[in-house]
């Protein structure tokens, strides 16, 4: 079911695609725009001359944004698209043949400056739009292959933006994940953490750490060989994965380190949570051979300034679980 609320909420358009796209769309659209204002003062169009330029200061706006990294979804969807698509179409109703090349660059115009899942249902409502303006302002011979092109622009550009967007969806992907595991990798730990430590303080939103190590994870090495201790990696991922709901967030952070952020929980109920993954894990056939047993460190976001002294405080407790003999869970 479609959706307006990840759109209003930005999620969509954080991509660099977009913001360097729509840059580029507004420079371009700012350009060649303003001359066209200035040549209606002069013809004393003045109507015409004040809409002009304030589009284009519209567009000179909107690149400012997009230059300094804010792409403004609200600003692009309620503001530029319907001035490139009013304009189009009147283009198209007081020019006849010569206005309606436009309605080609409006159509790339929308798919550049909108987030693609958007750009989909304005290119519909433009096409339509502009047909109806196309059926009264060309003629019917005209107007055929006027419409056949224009369709064949909107469905190429969907499918090379679909394309665009499909591959840097993968590679963001990519990039913040552990490829033996499937777990968030390093990248994006400090930004957790720190919107985690955000929240406590602005919102009193508890949240925990938790460093989780494989014991002796060496000796399964040195015993059963690097692959065998791969699978017991993949394997103990699986059993995270299971165990927690999907807001908590799971980290590989080393070798056979793991690291969990347990938001809305204080250290009383991580620690109920963890020491049940540890007997779960304990208890879990990952290794025929020999049983495998975690030790885990908590901390809690009430007592740290900033977040490597948030993992610091979760490692000190990991080293006591460690010395006290493994195969246990401390808070602190
Ligand atoms: P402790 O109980 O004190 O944690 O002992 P340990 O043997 O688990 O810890 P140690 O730090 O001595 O050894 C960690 C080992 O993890 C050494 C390294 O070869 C292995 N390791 C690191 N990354 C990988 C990996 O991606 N795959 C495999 N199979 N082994 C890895
Ligand atoms: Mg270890
Ligand atoms: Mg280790």
């Amino acid at each position: 079911m479609f959706s307006f609320k990840p759109f209003l909420d930005n999620k969509l358009s954080s991509s660099d695609f977009l913001v360097r796209s729509t840059f580029g769309v507004s420079v371009v659209a700012a350009c060649i725009l303003f001359p066209f204002g200035i040549n209606n003062f002069l013809q004393e169009r003045y109507i015409g001359g004040v809409i002009t330029i304030a589009v284009s200061t519209l567009f000179f706006v909107n690149s400012y944004f997009c230059w300094r990294g804010k792409y403004i979804l609200l600003m692009n969807l309620i503001c530029i698209v319907p001035c490139i698509m009013l304009g189009s179409i009147n283009a198209l109703i007081s020019l006849g043949v010569t206005g309606s090349y436009w309605s080609y660059l409006s159509v790339l115009s929308i798919y550049f400056i909108l987030p693609l899942k958007i750009a989909k249902y304005a290119s519909i409502i433009f096409f339509i739009g502009v047909t109806i303006a196309s059926y009264y302002s060309l003629e019917p011979s005209l107007f055929a292959r006027f419409v056949a092109v224009l369709i064949g622009i909107c469905i190429f550009t969907y499918i090379s933006n679909y394309e665009i967007d499909k591959n840097q969806t993968k590679l963001k992907n990519q990039s913040i994940t552990d490829a033996l595991t499937g777990l968030l990798n390093r990248s994006t730990l400090s930004q957790h953490l720190e919107t985690a430590i955000v929240d406590y303080t602005n919102q009193n939103m508890p949240a925990c750490v938790c460093l989780i190590d494989i014991d002796h994870f060496k000796s399964i090495n040195d015993s059963f060989g690097h692959n065998v201790g791969d699978k017991v990696l993949v394997q103990l991922s699986r059993v995270l994965k299971e165990s927690f709901s999907k807001s908590v967030k799971l980290f590989r952070v080393g070798g056979e380190e793991f690291l969990v952020l347990v938001p809305n929980a204080n250290l009383e109920t991580s620690y109920k949570e963890i020491e049940s993954i540890r007997i779960a894990v304990e208890n879990a056939d990952i290794l025929q051979e020999r049983a495998i047993t975690i030790s885990a460190g908590i901390s809690s976001v009430e007592r740290v300034n900033d977040w490597k002294e948030w993992i610091n405080a979760a490692d000190e407790n990991l080293y006591k679980a460690k010395h006290k003999g493994r195969n246990q869970v401390v808070v602190g």
